[in-house]
């Protein structure tokens, strides 16, 4: 099976049409991440559709899986990623201006790679969590909750004072009000 998101245009001289199934090793694509780690390579299904004289519309569909840490209770778990995308190809030198979503190949071969790749780095979440109702650690104790409560004592969160109530503090240092004057 093909490992890789560069095509050879040549091979499509008769066609105007085809679907490749590729396997691309996450390493070749430069996906590293901090806080993800693909496990699986990228399995993609690639069509290059011939428009025209020599513009491809490519399209890539492709899934794997990640591996990420829970932002609350830090155990590790998988995701599977799955994303796809249309890119059309022409011909020749890219414009210096390039507003358009168009790339530009040589003729010759098309590189999805890039593409691909940021395609997949949108894909990796900032803030995974392993379950949306997480319990995550405890604050005091470090237990994971989502095994069972700990022996720690809640804190109750303290409810804002009267006093830090800006309009109290205001009344107050306001001569002649009732606040001011009570306190004689
Ligand atoms: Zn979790
Ligand atoms: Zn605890």
């Amino acid at each position: 099976m093909k490992d890789t998101l560069v095509f050879d245009v040549k091979a499509l001289l008769h066609e105007d049409f085809k679907v490749y199934e590729v396997l691309v090793p996450c390493e070749n694509l430069k996906l590293v991440f901090d806080e993800a780690r693909f496990i699986r390579p990228l399995a993609c299904t690639i069509s290059l559709l011939r428009q025209d004289a020599d513009n491809f519309y490519v399209t890539a569909d492709i899934t794997s899986v990640i591996s990420v840490q829970c932002g609350r209770c830090l155990n590790s778990f998988e995701v599977d990623v799955a994303t796809e995308i249309g890119v059309l190809f022409c011909p020749g030198e890219a414009p210096k201006e390039a507003l358009s979503d168009e790339r530009y190949y040589d003729g010759d071969t098309l590189d999805l790679s890039e593409d691909v790749r940021q395609a997949l780095v949108l894909e990796v979440p900032s803030w995974p969590l392993c379950a949306e109702d997480c319990q995550g650690l405890c604050s005091q104790c470090g237990a994971e909750l989502n095994e069972g409560a700990c022996d720690c004592e809640i804190i109750e969160e303290p409810s804002v004072p009267a006093a830090r109530n800006p309009f109290a503090v205001l009344a107050q240092m306001l001569p002649g009000t009732d606040a001011a004057s009570n306190k004689d």
